[in-house]
């Protein structure tokens, strides 16, 4: 184990966002790459805005990602307790050096923490009032993505509030300390919260952690970046809808970082082998749907069919698909795996592999018109209902033969047959190969349906 420290410390105070998810992954894989620790804290010091449900949300979003960490609630470790709301008493401890290092004073009821330097008043036009400032060397940055920064800190700011509460930046800071974090890595809009942060470490006398400042993701269309209300922002979307979480991460991986080369889908070991601060571009990522839905694609393409059917079978489950779930269980496979390479995601599933499972399935009454429109399929699928007891359904290829043979004895085209059997045997136009089906379904399914639909034309 290497001496890297990293922690991912989200306030739960509302929904677990992709950011959130992004910046909790680029520590997790730092600190795999390095050998290092992943801290989880929870900052909830903020009673009014923090709830339960959110701190479960994050607990769960990053348990399904995967991003196991090696401390913090439920986990435990040598630096805890790990929310922030239990940490009163090293707060109160950190107070009193700051206090006997003479870098606080009281005004207005809150605890202000007091920069080094000359002071003098201004009149500030902005906030329309005399503002004393300091004078004050630039505070350096050193960020292993931007570079050196220098921002320039010029006023004392509060660390405690009127009400005893005390502020972001005392606590994060605090805790970056006594948990001896090494590395912050985290979103580039706490940059402007960096120079303060800075300035605390010192007056600890504590050694200034390396920050990493991730660059923005910006929302799908237009200009700004992601926020919570965007559609497709929220994790437990994606897990809600069946997205396979490798295939998330995958996605979030590449949403600022790439391995050098254009390589998008990737096995973990080889990401976190690869993985670098420096590696992460300084140039905002933009999300993209449409690539995320693709990259879920090709995850499940891959899956083993053993774990297709486990979480097909938890989908359906999820979602309270009767008719399939009570379905024999080697039917329901055979189903599953013939829609495995036809399907984008598992919530495609219960439409696209309904008529299997219920003999009461609409017919596309606009499909239904097209293909009665051409050739003579009444007497196509006559035809073929009078092969169906003598059908070798043992492999789709015998199956197709026999169409085939059909086909060529009657001067027909193969096509003028499988319109019309998909559109009796499914009501519809789309779906897995025809020979597919019909082996699917078998030999009684098959003519049942046939018959029935011969019957209503
Ligand atoms: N609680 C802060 C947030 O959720 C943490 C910032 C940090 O990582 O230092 O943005």
């Amino acid at each position: 184990m290497s001496q890297v420290r990293v922690r991912f410390a989200p306030s739960p105070t509302g929904f677990f966002h992709i950011g959130s998810a992004r910046t909790a992954l680029f520590n997790w894989l730092y600190a795999r790459h390095t050998e290092g620790t992943f801290v989880l804290r929870i900052e909830d010091t903020d009673k009014e805005r923090n709830s339960e449900p959110f701190l479960k949300v994050i607990y769960d979003s990053l348990t399904w990602l995967g991003l196991n960490w090696d401390e913090g609630p439920g986990k435990g470790g040598a630096f805890g307790p790990y929310r922030q709301s239990e940490r009163g008493e090293i707060y109160q401890a950190y107070l009193q050096k700051l206090k006997d290092a003479d870098r606080i004073y009281e005004k207005d009821g809150a605890i202000w923490f007091r920069l080094l330097g000359e002071r003098y008043e201004v009149y500030d036009e902005h906030r329309q009032k005399t503002v004393t400032k300091v004078r004050t060397a630039p505070t350096v940055i050193t960020d292993r993505i931007r570079g050196h920064v220098e921002r320039v800190e010029d006023e004392d700011f509060v660390i405690i509030r009127s009400d005893g509460n005390p502020v972001f930046h005392f606590v994060n800071v605090v805790d970056d300390i006594a948990m001896q974090i090494t590395h912050v890595i985290r979103g580039e809009d706490h940059l402007s919260n960096t120079s303060k942060h800075v300035e605390l470490f010192k007056a600890f006398g504590a050694p200034v952690p390396e920050f990493a400042h991730i660059p923005l993701i910006l929302k799908q269309n237009g200009p700004g970046k992601m926020s919570k209300r965007d559609q497709g922002a929220l994790v437990e979307e994606y897990q809600r809808r069946g997205f396979l979480p490798d295939a998330l991460v995958n996605f979030l991986c590449l949403l600022g970082w790439n391995p050098g080369d254009d390589r998008e889908k990737m096995p973990m070991e080889e990401i976190v082998r690869l993985f670098d601060l420096p590696g992460v571009n300084q140039s905002n990522a933009r999300f993209d749907e449409k690539k995320l839905a693709h990259m879920n694609m090709v995850y499940l393409l891959e899956l083993p069919p053993g774990e297709f059917l486990a979480r097909s079978r938890d989908y359906f489950e999820q979602q309270g698909v009767s008719d399939a779930l009570t379905a024999d269980e080697a039917y329901f496979r055979e189903v599953m795996l013939l829609s495995q390479p036809k399907i984008k995601g598992f919530e495609e599933l219960p439409a696209y592999t309904a008529y299997f499972f219920t003999a009461e399935f609409p017919i596309d009454e606009k499909v239904k018109a097209k293909v009665m429109a051409k050739g003579e399929p009444k007497t196509r699928l006559s035809e073929v209902l009078a092969l169906v007891p003598g059908m070798d359904l043992s492999s789709d290829e015998a199956i197709e033969n026999t169409i085939k043979n059909l086909a060529e004895s009657s001067g027909q085209g193969f096509g003028a047959y499988q319109s019309i059997i998909r559109l009796a045997l499914t009501g519809t136009n789309v779906g897995p190969s025809i020979t597919g089906i019909i082996r699917v379904l078998g030999r009684d399914k098959v003519r049942q349906r046939l018959e029935q639909f011969l019957q209503t034309l």
